[in-house]
């Protein structure tokens, strides 16, 4: 088994209760998803979810005869399909292209603050905060731009932070030829914020080290960058 360090770090009772049990479904770090999950178009999950969505509402004692609240239901169902889950589609996987490392770069390279926007698939709202990743190149770079679709693809499916940070940080190994990656994630779960158990300012601070950044050294050059 490769050597990893996964962190979570909560901030309350009731964040970390989560968290826990995020860690604990994160050994399996793939998103699970069902055989037949695919099996219809986006067209028809579009038309499904709208007619649930528009149960919800009504269920909810909504009059959806409203003008403001008639066309929600097929709002809501394509914003899922089409934007903010789309990530759960194998057919969005981006493709990634790497720069030669032509200089023969053998240091640390930092993006930091890259902006991220997920949901948490507990509660179905946003998590949003920051991502910073790391790499030591072993010949390869990887455009910021690359580098941002593959955190949007990760991100836009329902997560748990953890399982995110380990997706993002795996397949940046993979595509890198290397295991020396790290990723931190430093986020505002809203879900504890709107459920009232929170105030606004609680961030959740998610880590994967792998390879050289699993030396204490490593890790605390990188947390100085991006501190
Ligand atoms: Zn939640």
């Amino acid at each position: 088994m490769e050597k990893r360090e996964t962190t979570l770090i909560a901030q309350d009772t009731l964040q970390f209760e989560e968290l826990v049990t995020a860690q604990h479904s994160a050994t399996v770090s793939d998103t699970r998803l069902r055989e037949d999950g695919f099996a219809m178009t986006d067209i028809e999950k579009i038309h499904i979810i709208a007619g649930h969505f528009r149960e919800i509402m009504s269920t909810l004692g909504l009059d959806l005869t409203e003008d403001s609240l008639k066309g929600t239901p097929d709002r809501v169902a394509r914003m899922y399909v089409k934007e903010i889950f789309s990530g759960l589609s194998p057919l969005n996987k981006p493709e990634i292209s790497l720069s030669d490392n032509r200089y023969q770069y053998k240091q640390m390279l930092v993006e930091k603050n890259i902006a991220l926007c997920s949901c948490c698939e507990h509660h179905f709202l946003p998590i949003m905060g920051k991502v910073h990743v790391a790499y030591i190149s072993s010949g390869n770079v990887i455009t910021s731009s690359n580098l941002q679709q593959i955190i949007q693809y990760y991100a836009r499916r329902p997560q748990v932070q953890g399982r995110l940070t380990i997706q993002i940080a795996d397949k940046l190994k993979s595509v890198l030829n290397t295991e020396d990656v790290a990723v931190v994630i430093d986020a505002v779960n809203l879900c504890a914020s709107l459920r009232g158990f929170n105030d606004r300012n609680n961030t959740t601070f998610t880590t994967e080290y792998g390879g050289a950044f699993l030396s204490a050294e490593r890790k605390r050059e990188f947390l100085s960058y991006i501190a």
